[in-house]
C-alpha cells in the first residue's frame, strides 16, 4: 500500500525492522495475493516471520461435492505455500486459524492455541514479546563473530581495528543494526553516487538476476554487455573504441598494463618493458598494480622481489588551483631523455591522486604529459576508476585537460555500487596493434562481462546521462566549500581542498582512526579517515543539510584533542 507519492507500507516495515507477519484469508484465489505479498517482501529484503491464513466464511447451500471440492482446494492451499517458502529457503511456519463460532472463552482459547506456533516464530524477531532477552551466546554480536575469522582491508587479525555491523542502507544512509542510522560520507568508496538501494538499480539487478546472472563471455556475448560497451563509449573521453570488461579496479589496471606491453610488442618496440608514474599514486592491490603505487605508501619493501621495477617520477607539484607551474613537468621530462626508449606507458590518475593522498592538481600537468609521451612513443593510461562518472565535476576528470588517454580504466562508481566491475578502454590504434601478425590480448577473467553487474551498470549510465548529477555535484562543491572552511582555523589541519564532489581536510599528524570513527558513529555520520587525511565523498543524492552535518562534525572531531596520534 501507497502512503505517499514515493514510500509504502514495505518502507514503513523496513524502517522499523520488527518481525513481518503476513496475514492473508484462505479462500479460493486468494492464493495469488499471499504469493504476490511474499515476492514484495522478499525482494525488500524482509523476511516473513509468518504466515497465518484465515478461515472464510462457508458460502449457504453447498452440495455435498462442491464442499468436498472447496474442502480439498482450502486445505492446499496452505500446503502449497509451505512447499514455497520451503523452496524460497524460508522457515516461516503457515498457520491457518480456525472459523469460531463465538468469540466466548472457548473460542479465544481455541484462537490461542492454534497461535501457540506463532510465538517462537515471531520472539524470534522480538525477544521482548516473551518477556525475556535472547540469552547471551545464542545472539553473539556480528563484530565479535567477524573479528573470529574475517580480514578487513589493511588491518591485523590480531590488533583489529573495531567493525560496525550494518543492517540497511538507503539513500545517503547506512542503518547500523543497533537501528543508528548514519549520514553516509563515504559514497563506500566513491561507488554509490546515487545513493544505497536505488530503486533502478536494484530494479535492474533484480529483473537480470531472473533472466540470467551471469553466463560465461568466452564464445558468448548478451545484451547487457554490448549495452554497456556502447553506452560507455558514448561518455568516455572520444577516441577510446575497444572496451575490455573486467571484474575489479585492479584487474582493469592489469589489464591497461598487459595491453601497454602487447602494443608495444605488437608493433616491434620491444624493449619497451617498463612504467613510468608520479610518485602518491595508487592504483589497487594485485602485484602489476602494486608496482605502479607509490613506491613508499604502497609498501613496495614488502613484496620488493615479486615486483616489477618501475620508473617513478615526482608527484605532480602544482596544485589544481593555482596557475599551472611547467616545472611541474620538469622530472617526467628528465627521464624520457634519459630513459625514454624503456618506457611502454605512463600510468596516472588524472587531476586528482586519490588513495595515495587526496591530492587534487592541475589539468596543464596532464596536457604536458600527453605530448610527452607522443614524442617519446610510450602510451598514456588514465586510471579514472576514481575519478570517473561526474566525482570531479566532469563525467571523466580527462575532460578538464581536453585530452584522451590511449588506455583508460574505470571501476567503483561504474554499477553505482552495486556490483563490483571495472572496465578497461582503448583507442582503435592500441587494439589494432596489439592483435597484429594474428595476436590475441591475453587476459579472460571468468567472470568477465558478468550480465548482473552490467544490466546494473547500465542502468546507473542511465541515471547519469539524465544529467541531474551536474547540479548534484555542483551544490555538493558549494556546501563542502563553505562547510570545510572554518577547518582552516583549527591549529591540527594542514590543508583543506575541495574538488567537484570531493572534500578533504589533510591534518599534521597522521589521525587516530579509531578514537576518529567512533565519535563519528556516535554523531551519526560515516566518515573513515586515514593516514593524515579526514575527507568525504558524499553520495551525489545527498542533501545539503546532510553535508553541513558531515562538515560539521569534520571541523568537531578536529577540535577536539586526542584524535590525532
Ligand atoms: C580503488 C582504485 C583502484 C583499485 O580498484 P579495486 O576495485 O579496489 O581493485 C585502482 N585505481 C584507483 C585510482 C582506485 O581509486
Amino acid at each position: 500500500v501507497a502512503i505517499n507519492e514515493e514510500e509504502y507500507t514495505l518502507d514503513f516495515m523496513a524502517a522499523l525492522d520488527l518481525a513481518v507477519l503476513l496475514v492473508g484469508s484462505n479462500c479460493l484465489g486468494a492464493l495469488n495475493h499471499v504469493l504476490l505479498s511474499l515476492q514484495a517482501l522478499r525482494l525488500k529484503g524482509l523476511r516473513p516471520a509468518a504466515v497465518v491464513l484465515m478461515a472464510p466464511e462457508e458460502p449457504e447451500g453447498l452440495s455435498a461435492g462442491e464442499r468436498h471440492d472447496r474442502e480439498r482446494i482450502l486445505a492446499d492451499n496452505p500446503e502449497f505455500l509451505r512447499r514455497r517458502l520451503a523452496a524460497w529457503g524460508e522457515d516461516a511456519p503457515v498457520v491457518v486459524l480456525p472459523r469460531v463460532a463465538r468469540l466466548d472463552a472457548a473460542g479465544w482459547q481455541e484462537l490461542a492455541d492454534a497461535c501457540a506456533v506463532l510465538l517462537p516464530a515471531l520472539s524470534r524477531h522480538v525477544p521482548s514479546l516473551t518477556g525475556r532477552q535472547a540469552p547471551a551466546g545464542e545472539e553473539e554480536p556480528l563484530p565479535l563473530r567477524d573479528r573470529r575469522i574475517l580480514w578487513h582491508p589493511y588491518t591485523s587479525v590480531v590488533d583489529p581495528l573495531p567493525v560496525f555491523a550494518a543492517a540497511r542502507s538507503h539513500h545517503n544512509r547506512i542503518v547500523l543494526d543497533d537501528g543508528r542510522e548514519l549520514v553516509d560520507g563515504m559514497s563506500s568508496w566513491w561507488t554509490a553516487i546515487h545513493g544505497y538501494n536505488h530503486p533502478r538499480l536494484v530494479a535492474a539487478a533484480q529483473r537480470q538476476a531472473g533472466r540470467m546472472p551471469h553466463v560465461m563471455f568466452g564464445g558468448l556475448t548478451h545484451a547487457p554487455a554490448v549495452e554497456l560497451g556502447e553506452r560507455l563509449l558514448t561518455m568516455l573521453p572520444q577516441g577510446l573504441a575497444r572496451v575490455f570488461l573486467a571484474d575489479s579496479g585492479s584487474v582493469s589496471v592489469e589489464v591497461a598494463l598487459k595491453m601497454a606491453l602487447q602494443y608495444q610488442q605488437g608493433i616491434g618496440q620491444k624493449q619497451r618493458t617498463c612504467f613510468l608514474t608520479p610518485r602518491g599514486g595508487y592504483h589497487g592491490d594485485t602485484t602489476g598494480a602494486m608496482s605502479v603505487c607509490d613506491p613508499v605508501t604502497g609498501m613496495h619493501c614488502l613484496f620488493t622481489h615479486m615486483l616489477p621495477r618501475q620508473i617513478f617520477m615526482e608527484r605532480p607539484s602544482c596544485r589544481f588551483d593555482q596557475p599551472f607551474d611547467p616545472a611541474s613537468l620538469d622530472d617526467a621530462r628528465r627521464i624520457f631523455a634519459e630513459q625514454g626508449e624503456r618506457i611502454a606507458a605512463v600510468i596516472l590518475e588524472p587531476l586528482v591522486q586519490g588513495a595515495g593522498g587526496m591530492w587534487f592538481y592541475h589539468p596543464d600537468y596532464l596536457r604536458g604529459m600527453a605530448r610527452l609521451c607522443r614524442e617519446h612513443g610510450a602510451l598514456l593510461v588514465f586510471d579514472e576508476i576514481a575519478t570517473g562518472f561526474g566525482r570531479t565535476g566532469t563525467l571523466f576528470a580527462a575532460e578538464r585537460a581536453g585530452v584522451c588517454p590511449d588506455i583508460l580504466c574505470c571501476g567503483k562508481a561504474l554499477t553505482g555500487g552495486v556490483m563490483t566491475l571495472a572496465a578497461t578502454a582503448c583507442t582503435e590504434e592500441v587494439a589494432q596493434g596489439i592483435c597484429r601478425d594474428g595476436m590475441v590480448f591475453m587476459h579472460g577473467p571468468t567472470f568477465m562481462g558478468n550480465a548482473l553487474a552490467c544490466a546494473v551498470a547500465c542502468a546507473s549510465l542511465d541515471i547519469l546521462a539524465e544529467g541531474r548529477w551536474q547540479e548534484q555535484v555542483a551544490m555538493l562543491e558549494t556546501a563542502l566549500t563553505a562547510g570545510l572552511a572554518p577547518c582552516r582555523e583549527l591549529p591540527q589541519v594542514e590543508d583543506v581542498r575541495v574538488l567537484g564532489s570531493i572534500g578533504v581536510v589533510e591534518t599534521t599528524r597522521p589521525v587516530n582512526m579509531a578514537a576518529m570513527q567512533d565519535f563519528f558513529v556516535r554523531r551519526g555520520v560515516w566518515i573513515r579517515p586515514f593516514n593524515r587525511l579526514v575527507y568525504v565523498m558524499p553520495p551525489y543524492v545527498s542533501p545539503r543539510e546532510d553535508v553541513e552535518r558531515l562538515c560539521a562534525a569534520m571541523h568537531d572531531v578536529l577540535s577536539l584533542p586526542g584524535m590525532l596520534a
